[in-house]
């Protein structure tokens, strides 16, 4: 049901709401078919078969085969299981410096036991150098991750490319009798807007989300190409292939996969409307303003939903207080960490000064936003800015 106040939501980024189509889709497994899928009986033979059902939709849509699709509790679970789910020895990972925490944070537990990990620099658009990424190559690597759009400033980078680049560098290193360097990237954000087929971007690991794409909360995804040595770090009952224990969330599953279809089957029509969007609100911010707003990361090329802009002179917290108060809910950057601002380590890594991330808020547009609400949201928004100047 969709909202019935005059509420303005611009924080599509930090969640969206669940597709009625999503929630339709899910009713019958809460109560009616609530069987639990690693019973015999019937009950339980009619749950193993909607997953079984919901992971082959999904494989279909990442062209890849249907026990290569693993089912989490969040898509922070799935990023957890790639870093931590490695069985290595002191080896060396490469990773950028503008993750999602749920990369950072197990990162930061690995090094504590000894690992070395190498941290790749971005531009002032949030770009890595694939030059960079080459020369960081050990040849104790194991594992490169790599964010495919940034979750704060939309950055996009090319994962495609360095899959390429990382074929042929496996190719070498299996002559040379190296171990292989598995690839992982975290698409959680990109997944409505960009091409995620794993086979297209020659990675070995993908994650995903079932609540940034207009389905639950509390589901992942995973995509490990067969034959990827990785282990489980919730160990139980051995579902999910052995690599994920615990009873299957099967509505949720069942969301997780009607929400994957409807944003690759609506992928095009979304990305114009939204980038549309984007660019009147730019467009209109940028003319009504009196100060000079500074756009973070890129203007273009960028994905269509994320506008992170800076605003001299006005903290972004009070602005996001006077918003949200005047009915239009933005934020500063990522949600997923706490309630509190904490500085962005993204906007840190692009070159801005403390004072200038205290500046920059985040608005993100949605499938369900309207150019009436835009419209609404650019005359508070710019009514706001001139009041706290
Ligand atoms: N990765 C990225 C890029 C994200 O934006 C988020 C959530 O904001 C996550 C991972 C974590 O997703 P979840 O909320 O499903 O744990």
């Amino acid at each position: 049901m969709p909202r019935k106040n005059n509420k303005i939501y611009l924080d599509y980024a930090a969640t969206t709401p669940v597709d009625g189509e999503v929630l339709k889709a899910m009713m019958p497994y809460f109560n009616e078919k609530f069987g639990n899928a690693s019973s015999i009986h019937s009950f339980g033979q009619e749950a193993m078969t909607a997953i079984d059902q919901a992971r082959e939709k999904i494989a279909r849509y990442f062209n890849c085969d249907f026990t290569e699709i693993i089912f989490t509790g969040s898509a922070t679970e799935s990023n957890n299981l790639v870093i931590k789910g490695f069985k290595f020895q002191k080896k060396h990972i490469i990773t950028t410096k503008i993750e999602h925490e749920s990369i950072l944070e197990p990162l930061k537990e690995l090094e504590k036991m000894g690992h070395k990990v190498t941290y790749l620099p971005v531009d002032k658009e949030g770009l890595i150098k694939i030059s960079n990424l080459e020369k960081a190559i050990k040849d104790t690597t194991i594992l490169i991750s790599i964010i495919y759009a940034n979750n704060e400033i939309g950055t996009i980078q090319p994962i495609k490319e360095i899959g390429k680049l990382l074929e042929k560098i496996n190719k070498k290193r299996k002559e040379n009798n190296l171990a292989r360097i598995y690839f992982h990237t975290d698409a959680v954000q990109a997944l409505n807007y960009l091409e995620c087929r794993p086979d297209w971007l020659k990675v070995d690991l993908l994650t995903f989300s079932g609540h940034k794409i207009y389905g639950p909360k509390g589901i992942g995804g995973l995509y490990v190409r067969k034959n990827t040595p990785l282990s489980p770090i919730i160990s139980g009952g051995g579902q999910e292939f052995g690599l994920r224990s615990g009873t299957e969330n099967i509505s949720s599953i069942i969301g997780l996969a009607k929400a994957v279809e409807l944003a690759l089957e609506n992928k095009e029509k979304n990305y114009k409307k939204i980038f549309d969007l984007r660019n009147q609100l730019l467009k209109d911010i940028i003319k009504d303003n009196k100060i000079a707003v500074k756009i973070n990361g890129l203007r273009n090329d960028c994905l269509p939903n994320i506008l992170n802009i800076r605003f001299p002179g006005i903290n972004n917290e009070t602005l996001i207080i006077a918003l949200d108060q005047a009915g239009v809910a933005i934020s500063a950057g990522s949600a997923c960490s706490s309630r509190a601002l904490a500085a962005s380590h993204v906007l840190t890594a692009i070159g801005l000064t403390p004072k200038q991330v205290k500046e920059s808020i985040r608005i993100s547009i949605g499938k369900n936003t309207t150019k009436q609400e835009i419209k609404k949201a650019i005359r508070i928004i710019n009514k706001y800015e001139k009041l706290l100047i």
